[in-house]
């Protein structure tokens, strides 16, 4: 074969830039760049208008492109690839399997420290020599730059204290007074310690002795050395001096200890050094060993036997059953024999007690990878995993992006969690489907775990294609709590209900607070009420961009769009009619939290939902002092569902359970069945008492309800499986939504009608469904339609999803829909 370039020498790179484009774009290697440039390696390339972007290598070649002149590469970010082969191809596997780019794939993979900057900077043209064509302004600002090397807009902006900076600016680069440029720079900074530590001829006893009998004159560094062996007890053991002291430590701002610090260091008795220090707390950890019980170790066993035959195993292990203790056990063999190990757990149960009992169990091999860590925390997990110093990570949904290259385990904890799907933005991927694709190329094996499966993997499990093993007791004889259903409609009749809590619920929560308990109360909506109506014209706060009511956030007095975040004001009277009867319909937690307070003055009551876990330690603050004691009553939405394990709380009230029931969607009653019975999981776990969960609804008849009472999973899923099967539901098919969006609804309705009939041509009717106006029909002023296909098992998506993609763009291409969007959402929950 024959290049037409110079084929030897003459190399080209296909690198993935993190924009939306549907390929590779080639790059000319330079020359010098040549022998360094790896696969996987990160550069710095120009992209479209005067950017410039960090993509990533994916091919080294000799073949130049046919349709461009390729642009060269600009600078080399890593000798040694942060991106790894198995990365490479995840990305493509997933741009083609989720219908989306690979750019978008690679711009939520990368945390953005790993992304560089481009930040425009100006500097003062040495050439310009025509002042007289300057005005007032412009000569200001050129005299400002005169001063400087280089200024951002925004120091220029702020030196002259104008607005108008970047206008000037344009004129002045078309004077050519100025120039432009981008200045490029990796967001990733490392903490740095300074440190000090003795010479090392300083560091056994005799020496040290020696030196302070020497300083005998110098009090003032007799004194620095003295405190420095305070902390460090060198003479007692040599090693110690190693690690040195923070410098900041030594010269505590006494400027007399600072200047003999400086002598001491300058007659070499002290030196200093710099490390890099990991942004995550170094807490003491003692090391934990983990006895299993007997049933626990059968089912650890019944895992790995399983492991011989099967890549995918399945562990139904009710909740408090201690499914933790038993990954713990299987995540140290996989460590052990060398392998890395990715634990996955939903966004919110990370944050918790788990975390502090791995912790304590793995401590530094453990790496954390979590969405409220700041960017150079994740950065360094990335680089952890490549140097080697994290073998274990447990992470969110995003883990799944990780350097490894030698998986041995995935552990995917609640598996159920639809958390674990993203919706926004693209790549809409499943973490728990992606994990199994990992796994399959890295020849890992992968431990799904759940107290109520998903209807999908439990029928997977039956069907043989996963392994399956159950944990049906608690840990500790600790018994499941005894679930009553309350009858509101009976109660209203009664005029027992008092606001939102039944009679029922009342009495036990007194009781509770007279034994000094705890109790859990859910509600799966927040703020205080999902709308405000007026009495007399019915008028109610809607959001002016969405179609949907405003929820009213009392403590802000606030109403909120909980779709676009639109806030207005509560007003005082009916904007309508002027009516001042303006009431509250409906009920979230915040309202429960209030009426609460009410009924039992004395309670310390806590609310935990995402209005008050906004701040970065929020969640952990509100968990510690309910785990102190501190708190009587927790109000949550499904936030407190997830993963919490309190010895005090024997009590859990839900309220609502016939919305989650009704809610139109099919896996509505499976959703029903995980949500309530993961809440009501949190009471009991302690084997003295029995935990109690009351569930109010106004009718105690409905089948799930029965089915929650007696903890029967099986007997949901028999039910479940045959409806999915009629109505040919997954897992019986794989369902693709595409969701067409335009600002003015007729547009979007033709597109999305338009988009259906060209689908139905090769697909058929039965595997097309819509196009239907979602249940709330605009968002952020983009009138939503959304079409439903349904794939049999039996016929390969792959083929399936090409055509798919092809008529989407054959749309979007179409000048008379101008600003069409079309969504897909492979998988769609
Ligand atoms: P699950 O995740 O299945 O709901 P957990 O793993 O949270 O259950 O375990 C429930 C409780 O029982 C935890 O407090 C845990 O520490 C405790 N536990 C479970 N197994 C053991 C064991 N083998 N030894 C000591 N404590 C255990
Ligand atoms: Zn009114
Ligand atoms: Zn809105």
């Amino acid at each position: 074969m024959t290049f037409a370039f110079d084929e030897e020498t003459t190399y080209f790179a296909d690198l993935i830039i993190p924009v939306p484009i549907p390929k590779l774009f080639t790059y000319r290697v330079p020359r010098d760049m040549v022998e360094r440039l790896k696969v996987g390696a990160r550069v710095i390339v120009p992209f479209g208008k005067n950017r410039v972007y960090t993509a990533v290598v994916g091919r080294i070649h000799h073949q130049p492109p046919n349709t461009y002149q390729a642009k060269y590469i600009l600078e080399l970010l890593d000798e040694y690839p942060l991106i790894t082969g198995y990365q490479l191809e995840l990305f493509a596997w997933m741009a083609e399997y989720y219908l989306c780019n690979i750019g978008d794939v690679l711009n939520v993979a990368l945390p953005s420290g790993l992304k560089i900057t481009s930040q425009s900077k100006v500097q003062y043209n040495p050439d310009f020599d025509y002042p007289e064509l300057l005005t007032d302004d412009e000569v200001r600002l050129l005299d400002e730059l005169k001063k400087h090397s280089a200024l951002s807009y925004e120091e220029l902006g702020r030196l002259v204290g104008e607005t108008n900076v970047p206008s000037t600016i344009k004129l002045l680069v078309g004077k050519r007074a100025v120039i432009v440029f981008d200045e490029v720079r990796e967001k990733y900074v490392p903490k740095m310690v300074r440190k000090v530590r003795l010479k090392a001829n300083y560091e056994n006893r005799e020496q040290v002795l020696a030196l302070i009998n020497r300083l005998e004159k110098s009090p003032k560094q007799q004194e620095v050395v003295m405190k420095y062996l305070s902390y460090v007890p060198v003479q007692n053991n040599p090693l110690l001096n190693r690690k040195g002291l923070d410098k900041t430590i030594l010269n505590q701002d006494d400027e007399v200890s600072q200047s003999s610090l400086q002598t001491l260091i300058k007659n070499e008795v002290f030196e200093t050094f710099e490390i890099i220090v990991p942004r995550f707390g170094d807490e003491d950890m003692q090391s934990v060993e983990v006895k299993l019980t007997d049933i626990q170790q059968k089912a650890c066993d019944d895992v790995v036997s399983q492991f011989n035959n099967k890549d995918i195993v399945l562990l139904h292990g009710i909740t408090g059953s201690g499914k933790t203790e038993v990954y713990i056990n299987l995540i140290q063999n996989a460590l052990e024999s060398g392998s890395q190990v990715l634990y996955l757990l939903p966004e919110i149960a990370l944050t918790t007690q788990i975390v502090v009992r791995l912790k304590k169990v793995f401590g530094d091999k453990m790496g954390i990878y979590h969405s409220k860590f700041s960017d150079n925390e994740r950065v360094e997990v990335w680089k952890g995993i490549v140097d080697g110093q994290y073998q274990f990570v447990v992470g969110v949904r995003s883990a799944v992006f990780l350097p490894f290259d030698n998986l041995g385990l995935i552990i995917v904890d609640e598996e159920h969690e639809t958390s674990y799907k993203q919706h926004d933005p693209a790549p809409r991927y499943h973490a728990r489907d992606v994990a199994m694709m990992i796994a399959h190329w890295q020849k890992a094996k992968v431990l799904l775990g759940s107290a109520t499966p998903s209807i999908e993997s439990y029928y997977h499990a039956q069907q043989g294609r996963y392994g399956f093993v159950e944990l049906l007791q608690r840990y500790g004889d600790a018994m499941l709590p005894d679930i009553v259903l309350v009858n509101t409609r009976l109660e209203k009749q009664q005029k027992k209900m008092k606001n939102e809590f039944s009679s029922v619920l009342l009495e036990q929560l007194q009781q509770n607070l007279e034994r000094k308990e705890q109790s859990i109360l859910f509600q799966n909506r927040r703020g205080y009420s999902p709308y405000l109506q007026c009495e007399d014209c019915e008028w109610t706060g809607r959001c002016p961009n969405c179609d949907v009511s405003l929820t009213y956030h009392m403590r802000d007095a606030e109403m909120r769009c909980h779709y676009c975040g639109h806030k207005d004001p509560v007003p005082k009277s009916c904007p309508a009619c002027g009516s001042f009867k303006v009431r509250t319909i409906g009920f979230g937690t915040e309202k429960l939290e209030d009426q609460l307070q009410i009924v039992f003055p004395e309670a310390r009551i806590q609310r935990m939902d995402l209005d008050t876990t906004r701040a970065k330690n929020a969640y952990q603050q509100i968990i510690s002092e309910f785990e102190g004691g501190n708190v009587d009553i927790l109000v949550g939405t499904q936030m407190i569902s997830k993963g919490l394990d309190f010895g005090n709380v024997s009590l859990v009230g839900i309220f609502d359970s016939d919305r989650m029931i009704h809610y139109p969607e099919f896996r509505a009653i499976e959703r029903a069945f995980q949500m309530i019975t993961q809440v009501s999981g949190r009471a009991g776990r302690r084997a003295d008492r029995r935990g109690k969960v009351l569930i109010q609804t106004s009718n105690p008849q409905q089948a799930v309800l029965l089915k929650i009472l007696e903890n029967d999973y099986r007997g949901l899923f028999e039910e479940e499986i045959v409806e999915r099967e009629n109505y040919n539901y997954p897992p019986f098919s794989r369902l693709i939504k595409l969701t067409v969006r335009h600002a003015e609804q007729s547009i979007s309705q033709q597109a999305a009608q338009r988009l259906v009939a060209q689908l139905t041509e090769k697909l058929g009717e039965a595997r097309v469904l819509g196009p239907e106006v979602p249940l709330v029909e605009r968002i952020r002023n983009q009138y939503l339609y959304t079409v439903l296909i349904k794939l049999e098992r039996s016929i390969s998506p792959k083929a399936a999803k090409v055509f798919i993609l092809d008529k989407i763009n054959e749309l979007l291409s179409d000048k008379g829909l101008k600003a069409v969007t079309v969504v897909a959402d492979v998988d769609c929950l």
